[in-house]
């Protein structure tokens, strides 16, 4: 691909951000959907990101916000969508009509990857461990599904209980769980929203022994190889998932957003799947 004055440019705006995979998955698109963009990776301190954010979208790009700041980016969205609203949170961004847009495709990626894990989410008891941005994600998600119980554990229980105020309905009333009543609790979904298992030698975020029963267990965390949280499922014979299917369908979402056509789906899910085994991808930017 020829970069030219006329080519977008989008950013993954985080810190840290070298382990991620959207440069290379969105780079994939981009070249399978024949748009002329090119999409890198920018660490950058909170006090940058939101001003960040703000020029390359008016210099008529877009991009995605990651660990820490999706929070502190929202103050900079002029149109948040009803997710932005409700999660307080923005993962995706772009300008419409001169107006810089917000939304969190991560709750529509949580959605599809829960799905492709269970089917349906509807009655479903879930646990989420942690409580920032991925854990509020996955409740809405689950909680727009229909779940029936979705509980919350999370190392600061003061995060747990703001999440659980904030995100409870009347039909799937949240509620925070302490790490010392695992034995006495059952889920048919476990989920890893805690950044553990990012770094090698990072504690597995619970012991599903200790849970009475396990249905599945999620991973909103990726690397190659796969994730300690998915082995430690796996070998317990419980059926689990890493991030990647999140990933591609947050990242698909976006795409989206910014292109307003459909996302080459399989181009992306290729690039990511070729990454997570470690074998080249033909033509990839740079992570
Ligand atoms: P946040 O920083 O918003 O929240 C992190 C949560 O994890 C907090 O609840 C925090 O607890 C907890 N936590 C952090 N470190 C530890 C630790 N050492 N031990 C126990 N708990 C810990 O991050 P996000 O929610 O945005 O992201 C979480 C992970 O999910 C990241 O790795 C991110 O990359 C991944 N993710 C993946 C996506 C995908 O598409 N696959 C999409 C979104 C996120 P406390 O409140 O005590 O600080």
């Amino acid at each position: 691909m020829t970069v030219t004055a006329a080519t977008r440019t989008f950013a993954i705006l985080g810190d840290p951000v070298s382990h991620s995979l959207s440069p290379l998955m969105q780079n994939a698109a981009f070249r399978a959907a024949g748009v002329d963009g090119i999409y890198v990776a920018l660490r950058c301190a909170s006090a940058e990101a939101g001003g960040l954010l703000a020029g390359i979208a008016r210099g008529g790009g877009g991009g995605n916000v990651t660990v820490p700041h999706k929070t502190h980016v929202r103050a900079y969205i002029e149109r948040p969508t009803e997710l932005v609203r409700r999660t307080g949170a923005c993962n995706t961004f772009w300008v419409e009509n001169g107006r810089i847009c917000g939304d969190n495709t991560d709750v529509i990626g949580f959605a599809a990857s829960a799905a492709d894990l269970l089917g349906s989410c509807a009655g479903v008891r879930a646990l989420l461990i942690g409580a920032g941005g991925g854990a509020r994600a996955a409740a809405i998600a689950l909680v727009d599904a229909h779940a029936s119980d979705v509980a919350v554990l999370n190392r600061s229980p003061a995060q747990a209980q703001a999440l659980v105020e904030e995100l409870a309905v009347s039909h799937c009333p949240l509620r925070l769980v302490q790490e010392t009543q695992l034995e006495e609790l059952e889920f048919d979904l476990v989920v890893n929203a805690t950044p553990l298992g990012l770094e090698l030698g990072d504690p597995l975020p619970a012991d599903l022994t200790r849970l009475r029963r396990v249905g599945a267990a999620l991973d909103l965390v990726y690397r190659p190889g796969g994730t300690p949280w998915t082995r430690h499922a796996a070998a317990l014979g419980v059926p689990a998932l890493d991030g990647l299917g999140m990933l591609v369908a947050q990242g698909a979402a976006a795409f989206e957003r910014w292109w307003r056509r459909p996302a080459p789906v399989e181009a992306m899910r290729a690039a990511v799947n070729a990454a997570a085994v470690g074998a080249p991808v033909h033509g990839s930017a740079p992570a």
